[in-house]
């Protein structure tokens, strides 16, 4: 008899619960945004997502040219592109606002002689104008707002995540470009995050202008622009170099 009962219970029990998570699912509905789909993109490992523009591929300079315009005078070999020293560096010959931009990088290993500034040196500029450093910074002492991943002579980083020299390093970069209004007043400086090895290095810095050597920074008034690899008189390689214009 008691058996009997509590099947009972059970049958009466059923539909009610079955209506309460009827009425759970219309309650999570009304929060549930099914609009706008966000577009697929392939990511295959160690190559650029299928939505980014090539900068680099590891075989030709087709996309850069030299600082004074004409073809870019850097070396191709071996998967990657070596500064040659003194011939100036190299910038696209597209223009970019706001990017997430992927850039690898190798510091050469013949370090005798060579300490601060000198050892490794390039740098990856924005808009041919803002710079992130490249440096050799495995111990390698220097201004920490000169070393690697720094914005030059603005932003220290928050840690030191380099490699030694002769091993890749990657920096991924997400640029949010100044915007100047029409009488030529800055609406909203330029700001960046950087990752240096996947590590965060610069996390939404505000910088203060153009990137100086001398001096305070200020604004130039300026439009989309290339991006810039810097000739400072090492033998600095780069590969894999992608951008995606956001
Ligand atoms: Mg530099």
């Amino acid at each position: 008899m008691k058996h009997a009962l509590t099947i009972a219970a059970c049958l009466l029990a059923v539909p009610a619960f079955a209506q309460d998570q009827t009425e759970r699912q219309r309650e999570a509905a009304k929060t549930e945004v099914w609009e706008p789909v966000p577009a697929t993109v392939a990511t295959p490992e160690g190559a650029a997502p299928s939505d980014a523009i090539v900068l680099f591929d590891g075989t030709s300079l087709d996309a850069w040219e030299a600082e004074e315009g004409g073809e870019a005078p850097w070396t191709v070999a071996d998967g990657a592109m070596t500064v040659v020293s003194g011939s100036k560096g190299i910038r696209t010959k597209e223009s970019f606002c706001d990017v997430q931009l992927h850039v690898e990088w190798r510091s050469p290993t013949d370090i005798e002689g060579f300490d601060s500034q000198d050892r490794g040196n390039s740098g990856v500029f924005l808009h041919e104008i803002y710079e992130i450093q490249v440096l050799d910074s495995s111990d390698n002492p220097t201004y920490p707002n000169g070393q690697a991943a720094s914005i030059y002579k603005q932003a220290i980083p928050l840690v030191n995540a380099s490699r030694a020299p002769g091993e890749w390093q990657e920096y991924d970069i997400i640029w949010k470009s100044p915007r100047f209004s029409e009488g030529g007043g800055l609406e909203s400086p330029a700001r960046v995050t950087v990752l240096h090895n996947g590590v965060l290095v610069q996390d939404d810095v505000v910088l203060s202008g153009k990137t100086e050597y001398i001096g305070a920074p200020s604004y130039p008034v300026h439009d989309c622009a290339p991006i810039y690899l810097q000739d400072h008189d090492s033998e600095v390689s780069f590969r894999n170099i992608w951008v995606r214009k956001l």
